[in-house]
């Protein structure tokens, strides 16, 4: 008979589900319309019920499955009373399949910690700027992001209506990623993306710096990882605090599955084990070819400016 999947394949199996149940909640949440807008820590830290609805989903629904894996996610809710409707108790049994790398088989759920945004882009999607949000559930080992699965609800929403709404992206260090078509950016060309609603002067001083050849200004960090690995833009460029690992995490193991690069500003690389500080103080500065380009013409004054 064959062994039972290893625990970290059964938690991406599962993760996928869950954030697939997760889009549903985005859209519907959407469409009824009613969005309950509440401000955090001010007008461009927003939670709608969608974030709140959705927290409680995926949190819940892993706790139910793997109850001594440590949770972290962005929303400060309870979690003890979710209604049923919210739980997935369901998973891809195409990941199911897949053999575990080597290094990874004998993780015990103690040992891994699952960084939740439940909606990344929450400003642009009460905006409307759809395509822009993405739910994240990154999975981190030994303080390393080491899987991850990144869920756009919106992907495709411009395309009518018989297209497919959404996808889910995921990805294991050491096994790559899927769900989408690794694309290089343009040969010889540096396009900066960065932040639409959280840029600051010392954002822009940085890009100025950069020199590039065009910016692209979008909602969210999983947002921009996309667009990295599909070719649209070559840099994710964020010089300033605001960014925290529950925005990191998946799209960071999916962006190393790929051979790409993440850091902050300063190029130090991020921790994500369950006791780090949960802001990117240092900023964000991402690429899938060629960070030695960019992080070699990040001035030092943007460098000193930024306190890890
Ligand atoms: P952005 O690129 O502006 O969409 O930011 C990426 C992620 O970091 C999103 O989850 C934002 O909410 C978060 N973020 C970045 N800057 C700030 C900030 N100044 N205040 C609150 N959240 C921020
Ligand atoms: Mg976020
Ligand atoms: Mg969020």
């Amino acid at each position: 008979t064959m062994a039972s999947p290893a625990l970290l394949m059964r938690v991406v199996a599962s993760a996928y589900s869950v954030a697939e149940k997760a889009a549903t909640i985005v859209r519907n949440v959407m469409s009824a319309g009613d969005l309950g807008i509440v401000e955090k820590a001010g007008p461009n830290d927003l939670q709608t019920k969608a974030d709140r609805l959705v927290q409680m989903s995926i949190c819940a629904s892993l706790a139910r499955k793997f109850p001594k894996v440590t949770i972290i996610g962005e929303e400060e809710l309870p979690t003890d009373d979710v209604t049923d409707d919210l739980i997935e108790d369901g998973h891809c049994e195409e990941i199911l399949k897949k053999p575990c790398p080597a290094q990874y088989t004998g993780i015990k759920e103690e040992e891994l910690v699952i960084w939740v945004d439940p909606l990344d882009g929450t400003k642009e999607y009460t905006e409307g700027l759809l395509d822009h949000v993405t739910v994240l559930i990154g999975i981190a080992y030994g303080g390393k992001a080491i899987a991850g699965v990144i869920n756009q609800p919106y992907y495709n929403y411009e395309a009518g209506a018989n297209a497919v709404l959404g996808r889910t992206i995921w990805g294991v260090l050491g096994m790559g990623a899927f769900g989408f078509q690794l694309t290089e950016a343009p040969a010889g060309k540096h396009i900066v993306i960065t932040t639409r609603s959280h840029s600051s002067a010392l954002v822009n001083e940085c890009i100025t710096a950069l020199n590039p050849d065009a910016v692209i200004r979008v909602g969210g960090a999983g947002n921009k990882i996309i667009q990295l690995i599909e070719g649209k833009a070559s840099a994710y460029v964020f010089a300033s605090p605001g960014c925290k690992k529950w925005d990191t995490c998946a799209p960071e193991a999916i962006l190393h599955a790929v051979g790409g690069k993440i850091t902050d500003i300063r190029g130090n690389s991020f921790q994500y084990n369950k006791e780090v500080k949960h802001m990117n103080s240092a900023g964000v500065l991402a690429t899938l070819r060629n960070y030695d380009y960019y992080a070699s013409r990040i001035p030092n004054t943007v460098k000193e400016s930024l306190v890890p």
